[in-house]
C-alpha cells in the first residue's frame, strides 16, 4: 500500500509545507485540502491546514511522524478561499501557513469548531403597533418596535448596538407582550420581495449611467472604477447595486477603510435593507468574527461589511464586491503578510467571476492608470448629488506672514466670519500633540527620542514628550538637559496647540479636537460627532481622522493649516497622498445647501501641483502625476519590491542586504535580468527606530513576471543565509510606504 503523505501548512515563517503521515487507521479518502490537522512539531503540537495529499515525500520514511488528529470532517474553507490564500502566499512571497493565519479567524486557527452557534433573535409580536396607547409615554419603545417591525425575520442579539436598539427597551416591550425572543442556529431564508426597509433615492443621470454599467455586468467578472467627487452619491450607487445582488439571491462583500466610521457606514446599510449583515472590523471580538465568517460562508449573511482582512471572508453565493475609498492606505497591511486588500479583491473577483466596483473621489494612481488603459471600466460622477455645490479653493500664501500657533491672521478672520454666520469650521492639521518638538532657546538643544532618529512631540496636556514612531514617553523637562536653561519653547504646532489657540481666539464657541489622543476613550468619537450634529456653530480641529467619510452638513469652511509636507517629501507617493488628503478634507465642506470654502495655507502656494489640484480638480492632478510617474519610470509603470532589514548593531542590516543583493545579481546574470534593477542597499530614511538600525534594498522591474521569477528563487536563498539569522528582515511586494 502506498503511504498517505499529508502536506500541511503550519504557522511558521518558512516558505514550505511540512509532511506528515496519516493518523493510524485513516485512509486517503478521509482527507480533503483545507481541513485542519493537529500535528506534532518539535516538542509541541500545532494546528495546520492540509494543502495536498500525496503518496511520497522527500523526507526519509523513518523520520516522518503521523499527524495527531483531524479537527474537521470536511474542509471548513471553501476551495475558492484556499485557492485565494495559495495565490496570495505566492504573490507576496510569504509562507502559506502564515498567510492562512492572517486570513482565517483567530478561533479557527485555535481549533474551534467551524460551525455556527445558536443566537437569540428579537421579533415584533404579530399585532403589536407603535401607536398602541401603552407606548404613548415611551418614545424609545415606540421607536424600537418600529425598527423591529422593519425586520420581519427578527434582529439578532449581536446586531442590537449597530441598530441603536437598547436591551432594556426591548425587555420592556417583551414584558408587554409586544416583542418576542427566539433562539435558533440558522437564520431563516430571506423572502426576496422584502429587501428594502427604506425607499431608494431616484438616481441622477450620472449615477444612473454608472449604475447601469455595473448592473449590465452582474454575473461575471469585470472591474469598474467609480471616480466620483466627494458627495456625488457613490454610496447610493453601491446600495442600488447591492439591492440587485440580493434580488438575484447573491451576497455582496463591501470593504471599507479602517477608521472609526464602521458603525456609521453600517447604519446606512442596515437602515436601507432588510437583510442579514455580517460585520467584520477591528472592533468585533474573536467570537463575533468567527460567527460573521461562518454566516457568510454558509450563505446566512446577505451583506458582508468589513475592513481589510474581511476580504478573506468566504461566501457561499458571491455576487458583487465593492471597495469603498479604494485609494485608502489602510487597505495595505504594513506588517507580517504585506498584502493589499484592493488588489487581492480584484484577484478574488476574477476567481469567483463576479463584478468588482472600486469607488473613490481620489482614486489611486494605480487604479486611474488601469482605468485609462482599459483594464477597468471608468465611471465618472462629476457633480454633487442633490443640491450641494462643490467647494471653492483659496490658496493662502503664508511665506511672510506671522503664524499664530499655525493660524495666519487672514485665516483667523475667515473663521470668525463663518462662525458669526452661524456655520461650522473644520481646521485640519495632520500632526497630533502640542508641538512637533521642544527647543532650548539658549543652546539650541532639541528634544529627541533616545531610540529613534526622530524628534519627540510635546504633549502639553499630559506634560509629556512622546515619540510617535516607537511610543517612547518621558516627562517634559523643566530645564534644558544640556545647559540647564529654563527657556524651553515648543516649536511648530500640533492639534493640541491649535485647539488651545482657537479657544482663546473664539471664546464664545466650542472647539472640538478630533485625533487619536482625544478619541482614545470608547464613545469619545460618538460624543464629539453628536455635538457637531446638533448644528450650532463650532470649530472642529483634527487630523486625518476628520478627513474620511464624515458628513458634516453645517461645515462651510475647511482650513488646511499646512500643505507643504507633501510637496517636500522624498517619497514619490507624497504628492498623491497630499492631494488625496486635501480633496478628502475639502470634501467635508458644503455638503448640504450652504456652499463651502477651503483655505489652504502654504509656503509654496504657487507650486504647480497645488495650483492644478485646486483649480482643475483631482482628476486633472492625477493625469499630470501619472505622466510624471511615467517619465520617472515609477509605479504603476514599473513594479517594486522592497527588502527591509533591521538589527540591534549598526551595519548588521546592511551587511545582510549586501549579501542579498549579491545573490540577486548573480541570479539575474544566470537567468537573464530582463531589466530588473537592484537599488541599494541604503539606510532607511529613518535609520534608527525603536532602538534598531534599519536598511533597505529596492528591486525595480519593468514587468511583474520578471520581478516574481527573481523573488521566488531569491527568498529561498535568503532563508538559508546565515547572516539573516541576526537580523529581522521582510519582503514587501508593491510597497506603498518606502520608509
Ligand atoms: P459620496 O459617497 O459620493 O461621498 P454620498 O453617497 O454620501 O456621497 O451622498 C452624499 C449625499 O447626497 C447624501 O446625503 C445622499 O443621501 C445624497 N444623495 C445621493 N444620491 C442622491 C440622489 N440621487 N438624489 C438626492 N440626494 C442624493
Ligand atoms: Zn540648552
Ligand atoms: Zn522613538
Amino acid at each position: 500500500m502506498p503511504a498517505i503523505i499529508l502536506r500541511v501548512a503550519l504557522p511558521s515563517p518558512l516558505r514550505r509545507l511540512f509532511d506528515y503521515l496519516a493518523p493510524p487507521g485513516m485512509a486517503a479518502g478521509d482527507f480533503t485540502p483545507g481541513m485542519r490537522l493537529r500535528v506534532p512539531f518539535g516538542r509541541r503540537e500545532m494546528i495546520g491546514v492540509l494543502v495536498e495529499v500525496g503518496d511520497s515525500s522527500d523526507v526519509p520514511e523513518g523520520k516522518l511522524r503521523p499527524a495527531s488528529s483531524r479537527l474537521d470532517n470536511e474542509s471548513p474553507l471553501p476551495p475558492s478561499l484556499l485557492a485565494l490564500c495559495l495565490w496570495t502566499a505566492q504573490y507576496y512571497q510569504h509562507s502559506l501557513g502564515d498567510t492562512l493565519s492572517w486570513a482565517l479567524p483567530v478561533l479557527l486557527r485555535q481549533g474551534e469548531p467551524a460551525q455556527a452557534r445558536q443566537e437569540r433573535y428579537w421579533i415584533a409580536a404579530p399585532n403589536a403597533r407603535p401607536e398602541d396607547p401603552r407606548l404613548k409615554n415611551a418614545p424609545r419603545q415606540r421607536e424600537a418596535l418600529a425598527t423591529l417591525a422593519q425586520h420581519p425575520h427578527g434582529v439578532a442579539h449581536s446586531q442590537l448596538t449597530p441598530l441603536q436598539l437598547a436591551k432594556n427597551t426591548l425587555e420592556s416591550l417583551l414584558a408587554k407582550g409586544m416583542a418576542a425572543v427566539e433562539t435558533r442556529t440558522q437564520r431563516p431564508p430571506q423572502r426576496h420581495e422584502h429587501w428594502l426597509a427604506q425607499p431608494q433615492l431616484p438616481l441622477n443621470p450620472e449615477q444612473q449611467a454608472a449604475y447601469q454599467a455595473v448592473h449590465a455586468g452582474l454575473g461575471r467578472y469585470h472591474c469598474f472604477l467609480l471616480a466620483g467627487v466627494t458627495g456625488s452619491g457613490k454610496t447610493e450607487v453601491y446600495l442600488q447595486l447591492i439591492h440587485d445582488t440580493l434580488r438575484a439571491g447573491k451576497q455582496a462583500l463591501v470593504l471599507i477603510p479602517e477608521i472609526n466610521l464602521g458603525p456609521q457606514t453600517f447604519a446606512r446599510f442596515a437602515q436601507r435593507f432588510n437583510a442579514r449583515i455580517a460585520l467584520l472590523h477591528s472592533a468585533v471580538n474573536d467570537r463575533e468574527r468567527l460567527e460573521a465568517w461562518l454566516s457568510a460562508r454558509d450563505g446566512d449573511a446577505d451583506i458582508i461589511i468589513g475592513t481589510r482582512s474581511a476580504l478573506f471572508t468566504p461566501m457561499k453565493r458571491p455576487g458583487l464586491i465593492i471597495i469603498d475609498e479604494e485609494h485608502d492606505s489602510s487597505y495595505k497591511q504594513q506588517e507580517g503578510l504585506r498584502y493589499h486588500a484592493r488588489d487581492l479583491a480584484i484577484v478574488r473577483a476574477r476567481q469567483e467571476n463576479v463584478p468588482i466596483l472600486l469607488g473613490s473621489a481620489t482614486p489611486s494612481l494605480e487604479s486611474w492608470h488601469n482605468a485609462y488603459n482599459g483594464r477597468y471600466g471608468l465611471l465618472h460622477l462629476q457633480q454633487r448629488a442633490g443640491l450641494a455645490q462643490p467647494p471653492r479653493y483659496l490658496r493662502l500664501d503664508v511665506k511672510s506672514r506671522p503664524l499664530d500657533s499655525g493660524i495666519s491672521p487672514p485665516l483667523q478672520q475667515a473663521i470668525g466670519q463663518t462662525l458669526e454666520q452661524g456655520h461650522q469650521v473644520l481646521v485640519f492639521l495632520n500632526r497630533r500633540g502640542f508641538a512637533p518638538t521642544l527647543l532650548c532657546h539658549e543652546c539650541g538643544w532639541l528634544s529627541e527620542c533616545p531610540r529613534c532618529d526622530a524628534r519627540t512631540t510635546v504633549h502639553q496636556r499630559s506634560g509629556e514628550l512622546r515619540c510617535h514612531h516607537c511610543g517612547h514617553v518621558e516627562i517634559k523637562p523643566r530645564a534644558c538637559p544640556k545647559c540647564r536653561s529654563v527657556d524651553l519653547r515648543p516649536v511648530g504646532a500640533g492639534t493640541e496647540r491649535a485647539e488651545e489657540r482657537l479657544q482663546v481666539l473664539f471664546p464664545q464657541y466650542p472647539v472640538l479636537r478630533v485625533d487619536r489622543d482625544s478619541t482614545a476613550r470608547k464613545q469619545a468619537m460618538e460624543a464629539l460627532l453628536a455635538t457637531v450634529n446638533r448644528g450650532e456653530p463650532c470649530i472642529l480641529v483634527g487630523t486625518q481622522m476628520l478627513a474620511k467619510g464624515h458628513h458634516f452638513p453645517r461645515v462651510t469652511l475647511v482650513a488646511i493649516l499646512d500643505a507643504d509636507g507633501g510637496l517636500f517629501s522624498a517619497d514619490f507617493r507624497a504628492p498623491e497622498r497630499m492631494a488625496q488628503l486635501i480633496v478628502q478634507v475639502a470634501g467635508r465642506a458644503g455638503r448640504a445647501e450652504n456652499p463651502g470654502r477651503v483655505i489652504i495655507q502654504s509656503h509654496l502656494a504657487d507650486h504647480p501641483l497645488l495650483v492644478q489640484l485646486t483649480e482643475q480638480g483631482y482628476f486633472a492632478f492625477a493625469d499630470q502625476a501619472l505622466s510624471d510617474r511615467r517619465s520617472a519610470s515609477l509605479p504603476p509603470f514599473t513594479h517594486l519590491a522592497l527588502l527591509r532589514a533591521e538589527a540591534h548593531k549598526p551595519g548588521q542590516a546592511e551587511g545582510f542586504l549586501d549579501q542579498a543583493c549579491a545573490l540577486a545579481e548573480q541570479w539575474l546574470q544566470q537567468h537573464g535580468g530582463e531589466g530588473v534593477e537592484m537599488l541599494g542597499p541604503v539606510p532607511a530614511p529613518m535609520e534608527r527606530r525603536a532602538g534598531r538600525y534599519r536598511a533597505q534594498l529596492l528591486v525595480q522591474a519593468p514587468a511583474r513576471a520578471s520581478l516574481h521569477r527573481l523573488l521566488a528563487a531569491w527568498m529561498l536563498q535568503l532563508e538559508q543565509l546565515p547572516s539573516g539569522r541576526a537580523v529581522r528582515w521582510s519582503l514587501d511586494v508593491d510597497p506603498v510606504d518606502l520608509f
